[in-house]
């Protein structure tokens, strides 16, 4: 296959760079890199077999020769990066969205969203089925990714029951691993900078709040057999035996890390933690069902390896 994987500079799309490179496909990488970093895919310079644009894929796209895979990864994705640019992840989710449509139909190519458990905003049901509509408030501060991926779900159906447009959605539920920034300003980056550098954890709230956490490996595994699949509607991906508190990750990244840091609770005067989801964990039986699918790191094994990630970057 030849396939476009915009947000190829990002953890996740730069991780699916290397997937498909390594099951001997032909990547053009895409991505503006507002919160992309090149290094991320600096190993795969002079690849023949790889080949990147820098582009915002809410302008128009064009890639010039045949696709036969269109996977749309491009967003702001941790809450400080939506937060601070709410207008272009808007954009990203919705005109990015339809650019990507726009492409895939007309070089005739399967196409991949990546949607997420944002669409199921704070959830009143849990763990949550691909059939559970969500609880979003719209006009939030998160409401600015949130809206901007249902939008993008919305558009795909459409693009899929209009234009008979082969489509795929993954959901995608907390991942970590390699290649997140250390200062993206998620919980997992967060903490595991602060414990290396011995400074407080900063659990906002009282840390009883919930998210169940996925190795990139599984998740990437999932993303791949979804794509080759012929499951049109959305598959949830995530690793429903990891509902942890975030309190309990703080605890896990300072014992694995050998820190010093002292966890503490901390309330954010700004929007971060406006509208925080007070649980979230998956269910998976779809992709158990249909893609014979199921997550294989342990969260202690996951985290042991993005903490030695995290060191060697400092
Ligand atoms: N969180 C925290 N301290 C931090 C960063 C995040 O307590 O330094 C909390 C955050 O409020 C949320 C959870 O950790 O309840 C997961 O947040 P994250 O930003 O990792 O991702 P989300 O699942 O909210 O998109």
């Amino acid at each position: 296959m030849r396939v476009l994987i915009t947000g190829a500079a990002g953890f996740l799309g730069s991780h699916l760079c290397d997937r498909f490179i390594a099951e001997g496909h032909t990547v053009v990488g895409m991505d503006n890199l507002i919160t992309g970093n090149m290094d991320n895919i600096a190993h795969l310079y002079g690849h023949e077999r790889f080949s990147f644009v820098k582009h915002n894929v809410s302008q128009y796209i064009y890639v010039a020769g045949p696709l036969d895979a269109v996977l749309h990864f491009a967003s702001p994705a941790s809450p400080n990066d939506y937060l601070e640019h709410p207008i272009p992840t808007l954009k990203v989710g919705s005109l990015g969205t339809h650019n990507t449509l726009g492409l895939a139909k007309q070089k005739g190519a399967r196409f991949l969203l990546a949607s997420t458990s944002e669409v199921y905003g704070d959830p009143k049901v849990n763990p949550q089925p691909e059939s559970y509509w969500g609880h979003v408030n719209p006009i939030g501060p998160r409401g600015v990714y949130d809206e901007a991926k249902r939008f993008a779900e919305a558009i795909t159906m459409a693009y899929h029951r209009y234009h008979g447009l082969d489509t795929r959605i993954v959901r995608i539920f907390n991942t970590y691993g390699p290649r997140m920034r250390l200062n993206d300003g998620r919980a997992v980056p967060n903490f595991i900078y602060q414990a290396l550098t011995d400074q407080p954890i900063t659990v906002y709230g009282r840390g009883t709040q919930t998210r169940a956490y996925q190795y990139y490996s599984d998740l990437i595994e999932g993303i791949y057999r979804l794509l080759l699949s012929d499951e049109t509607m959305p598959v949830n991906i995530g690793n429903p035996d990891m509902e942890i508190t975030v309190m309990e990750l703080a605890e896990i990244i300072v014992r694995l890390s050998g820190s010093r840091s002292e966890i503490t609770c901390i309330e954010p005067t700004d929007d971060r933690i406006v509208d925080d989801p007070q649980v979230r964990r998956p269910d998976i039986t779809r992709a158990r069902t249909i893609l014979g699918w199921e997550p294989r790191v342990p969260v202690e094994e996951g985290l042991a390896r993005t903490i030695d990630f995290f060191r060697q970057r400092l």
